[in-house]
């Protein structure tokens, strides 16, 4: 019998959230391994998506922390002035310099780093250029892209990669979706002073959040003086000479802007990765099937993060990448559980979420006690800012486990994170009932809220 000899033990193709996690732990576990990118090390994540927009979104609250300012004994002389050339090239520098961190990272840790657009020569051979590499197995992690609107003019229409580059900061814009992007999107330009306009094909924002956010938040953003065009899409563009762009929308009606923006999604990235040559199916909606073990129909060859269609989060992505370096080159690999992933939208206020909304668990429990506070967090007394916050707790009324936590409002990701380990733990709401509060927080409202505001199920009736 002839034993085959690869170049390495594993090439993860993508050097993004979940392929960076999959090389450096495998190289970490002795593995011999390298990754190839072709744009930027850390992928969309570090360079075009979670680290620039926060630090975008940081930038647009300051507005609000001028005008609050007051209230509290300040005297701004000055309309506060913002220059968008600073903040855009303070973040690249950023980025640069993370891109630094990330190639270090994986050099330290033995993975070698291949420049370049990687592509399936057969199911062990990966291709850059002219160079060819085998591997025992092959990661594909090579995240997601944009989808663009079908509209006639489209090509004058950016997405939130274009965003982070924009040679100048426009007074009025069309942003076009419902989405996490379009929400984040639409309060950074309304923080950073244009006047915004949110374009969905629905209403309210946020389909799959929990109702009673949904219809909050959409009232919070109106509220921040975000513009919101509801069930209408965008059917035309048209290029000014003024340098502006006319939008032709569904309902009829035109708009001038400077920018348009669409945020409607993102589609597996697969492009030019010649996929078929390796022998690996793509599932009808255009992403990678896998199964638990993150396997393609080819065994040796494996999918995870956003190109695999599940749940498009860097911590997701990590998670996987760390299943698939324990799956190959160690031996008890940590299930990645999809049921409990909290997550937020950094909006204004933000949005923090974890487990079920209320429409997910009246379907699936008999009775389910819905907890639920509605206030004006103490900050906004003296600053006059009317923004309010909104907590809702659900509990299944047989287990008394929290099934659900919800907020809106201000640091609600950071106050979400802690409950997602009391959750995942499997806290009751006796866990939480039995917590001293932290005085005074707005979070301290959720190991302080005692009745229901309804309970839902089934014999909700007799209630
Ligand atoms: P990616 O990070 O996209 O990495 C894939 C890499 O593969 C890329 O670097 C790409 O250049 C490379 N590549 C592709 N094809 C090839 C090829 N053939 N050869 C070589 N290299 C290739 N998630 C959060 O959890 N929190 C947030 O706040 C958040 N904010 C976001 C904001 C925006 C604007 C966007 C767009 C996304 C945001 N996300 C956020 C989602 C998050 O960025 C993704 O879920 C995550 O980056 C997915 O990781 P990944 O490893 O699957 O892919
Ligand atoms: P989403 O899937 O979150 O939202 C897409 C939005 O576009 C929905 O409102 C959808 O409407 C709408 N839409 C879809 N197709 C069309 C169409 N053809 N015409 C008009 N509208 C359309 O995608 P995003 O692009 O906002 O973000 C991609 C993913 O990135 C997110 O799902 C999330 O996983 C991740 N992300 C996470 C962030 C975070 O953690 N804070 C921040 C940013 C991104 P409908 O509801 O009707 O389907």
């Amino acid at each position: 019998m002839t034993t085959v000899t690869y170049d390495y033990d594993l090439i993860v193709i993508g050097a993004g959230s979940g392929g960076v996690r999959a090389a450096r732990m495998a190289a970490t576990k002795g593995a011999r391994v390298a990754i190839i990118e072709s744009r930027y090390l850390g992928g969309t994540c570090v360079n075009v998506g979670c680290v620039p927009k926060k630090l975008f979104v940081y930038a647009s609250e300051f507005s609000q922390s001028f005008k609050d300012a007051a209230g509290f004994g300040y005297t701004v002389d000055k309309k506060p002035e913002f220059e968008w050339a600073r903040l855009r090239d303070n973040k690249t520098n950023e980025i640069k310099r993370l891109n630094g961190v990330y190639d270090g990272l994986l050099s330290r840790a033995g993975v070698d780093i291949i420049h370049g657009h990687g592509q399936f020569v057969d199911e062990h051979t990966v291709a850059v250029e002219d160079r060819q590499f085998s591997a025992k197995h092959v990661v594909i992690a090579t995240g997601s892209w944009p989808v663009m609107p079908d509209a006639e003019g489209a090509e004058h229409i950016i997405s939130s990669n274009e965003v982070f580059y924009l040679d100048s900061f426009p007074k009025d814009v069309i942003v076009i979706g419902g989405g996490y992007i379009a929400v984040e999107f639409a309060g950074i330009f309304n923080g950073l002073g244009a006047k915004t306009h949110l374009l969905h094909r629905g209403e309210p924002v946020l389909r799959g959040f929990d109702d009673d956010i949904r219809e909050f938040v959409s009232s919070e953003l109106e509220q921040a003086g975000i513009q919101l065009l509801y069930n209408r899409e965008i059917s035309k563009v048209e290029a000014l000479d003024s340098g502006r762009f006319k939008a032709t929308l569904s309902d009829g009606s035109v708009r001038e802007t400077d920018l348009i923006v669409s945020a409607i999604g993102r589609r597996p990235l697969l492009d030019g990765l010649n996929i078929d040559k390796a022998g690996v199916k793509v599932a009808s909606a255009g992403h990678l099937d896998v199964n638990e073990h993150y396997q393609t129909n080819v065994p040796h060859i494996f999918a995870l993060g956003d190109v695999i269609g599940r749940v498009q989060l860097t911590p997701v992505a990590l998670a996987e990448g760390m299943y698939v370096a324990d799956y190959l080159f160690d031996e008890s690999p940590r299930a990645v559980d999809y049921n409990l992933i909290p997550t937020a939208v950094f909006c204004q206020p933000n949005i923090g979420t974890v487990g079920m909304t209320e429409a997910e668990a009246a379907k699936q429990f008999e009775r389910v006690e819905v907890y639920q506070a509605n206030f004006k967090a103490m900050k906004n007394t003296l600053s006059g800012n009317p923004e309010r916050t909104l907590m809702k707790l659900l509990v299944d009324c047989d287990s008394r486990a929290v099934i659900g936590a919800h907020m809106v409002g201000e640091s609600a990701g950071e106050i979400i994170q802690g409950l997602a380990v009391a959750m995942t733990a499997g806290a009751t709401k006796a866990d939480f009932d039995r917590t001293i509060g932290i005085h005074p927080t707005a979070a301290e409202e959720f190991v302080t809220m005692r009745s229901p505001a309804r309970i839902i199920g089934r014999d909700r009736e007799d209630d």
